[in-house]
């Protein structure tokens, strides 16, 4: 174990981790393309993209030389009354890519922030329209928004990060998902009855990610789309998942087709690079807040917002989409995925196995030995990390064939397939 690890250990805090038992971390010496080369010389391949974040890679040099070029230029400015050209040009280019009129981006540095704001913007552009009492949500369970407060009141109750909290903070609506008559039915009447006082629905398009890696289909979000008209209602897409190539589409919006009030992006928005989130409004939602009346204006500004190294970061990612091969990689990634993975169905205790995009799953019956799974894949040189009843890989759109195959290899050969 490095000196470092051994010396900080007693001082660092670490993420979902039961600090008096959980095993040492890998110590991590460097990362380049889909790999992390650990201290002592192993290299994992990176099955998880480092929560989804890394689409690219590590280390992509396009990515580097933008990020370098920015640090020489500006590290960071506030962004209360002073703009940057990364900022601005990263702004024009997301309302550019993004569908219908999702054109007022709101920078800040974290997927929960984003989710947050979103919130926010959602409920004072009730207050802003005179509206009254619409202060609730409807999400979804299965779902997963953020750490921060207000986001763990709508993730699923039952889901294992934040089942503690409950009774701390006020009570979501937190339904099921309308994907056939009777849910759908279900979630009407609930708008019916409870519409005046909802802000708006909120969800993640296509894949619930750290509930479960749970798909559903695009007709469940034309459901939304429709619902939330009906009862005059906003409709949030949380695509800090599924943004950026990871289902298959730059978009989950502009795949399906259906198009949010609001949508919130982070994780791979610089691919993987540095942290940094944006709330994206409707022209609809912005205008609530166009205004003479300075008290209608969105009073939200990260310390960090709109920080330019990573916004230099994002613009380079984004040419990378631009000119890049990702729609094949992704292609090319899900059909190493539904081959090798395939093999598990019918394992002990698969329950089952589904990929979408660049993402596949194999499920269990029950939750899965994290710890112990996680440290066989790294003797079997990989990173993959299972989460509740789900082992899971989203790779970066690098990842060779032969990694790919490495991969799915250590999946079928811990479950036994
Ligand atoms: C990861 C995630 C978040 C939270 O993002 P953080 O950057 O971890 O705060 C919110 N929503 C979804 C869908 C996510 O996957």
């Amino acid at each position: 174990m490095p000196q470092w690890l051994t010396d900080g250990a007693p001082h660092v805090w670490r993420p979902y981790c039961q600090m008096k038992t959980a095993p040492a971390p890998l110590a991590v010496a460097r990362t380049r393309g889909a790999r992390i080369i650990l201290e002592d010389g192993r290299e994992l391949v990176d099955g998880i993209a480092s929560w989804w974040t890394a689409c690219h890679g590590y280390n992509h040099p396009h990515i580097a030389a933008a990020v370098m070029a920015q640090l020489d230029r500006a590290p960071h400015v506030m962004f209360g009354g002073l703009a940057h050209e990364p900022a601005y040009r990263l702004a024009s280019r997301l309302a550019a890519l993004l569908p219908g009129e999702l054109d007022h981006v709101f920078f800040a540095e974290s997927g929960s922030v984003a989710v947050e704001i979103s919130m926010k913007m959602a409920l004072q552009y009730w207050i802003n329209r005179g509206v009254a009492g619409r202060t609730k949500f409807v999400s979804f369970l299965g779902g997963y928004h953020g750490d921060t407060l207000a986001t763990m009141t709508i993730c699923d109750p039952e889901e294992g990060m934040h089942g503690l909290f409950s009774g701390v903070m006020p009570a979501q609506h937190v339904v099921a998902l309308p994907r056939d008559a009777e849910s759908e039915a279900a979630l009407d009447a609930l708008l019916a009855e409870k519409g005046h006082e909802i802000a708006a629905l909120i969800v993640e398009p296509r894949v619930q990610g750290a509930g479960g890696m749970l798909l559903h289909d695009d007709s469940v979000l034309a459901t939304l789309r429709r619902l939330a008209d009906r009862h005059g209602l906003l409709l949030i897409f949380d695509e800090i998942f599924t943004g950026f190539g990871r289902t298959g589409d730059l978009f989950a919006c502009s795949g399906s087709g259906v198009i949010p009030d609001i949508v919130t992006l982070s994780k791979a928005l610089t691919g993987g690079t540095l942290p940094l989130s944006a709330a994206i409004a409707s022209r609809k939602v912005f205008e609530a807040f166009w205004s003479d009346d300075a008290g209608a204006a969105l009073m939200h500004g990260p310390t960090y917002m709109a920080n330019p190294l990573a916004c230099a970061a994002a613009n380079a990612s984004l040419d990378l989409f631009e000119s890049g091969s990702w729609k094949a990689d992704v292609a090319r990634i899900s059909a190493a995925l539904a081959e090798g993975l395939e093999p598990c169905r019918g394992a002990p205790g698969v329950v089952d196995v589904r990929t979408l995009g660049a993402i596949g799953v194999v499920e269990f019956a029950q939750a899965v030995d994290a710890g112990g799974l996680c440290a066989r894949f790294a003797e079997l040189g990989c990173w993959i990390r299972p989460m509740g009843k789900v082992v899971y890989l989203t790779p970066p759109f690098v990842t060779s064939d032969a990694e790919m195959a490495r991969l799915t290899g250590a999946i079928r050969a811990v479950v036994g397939a």
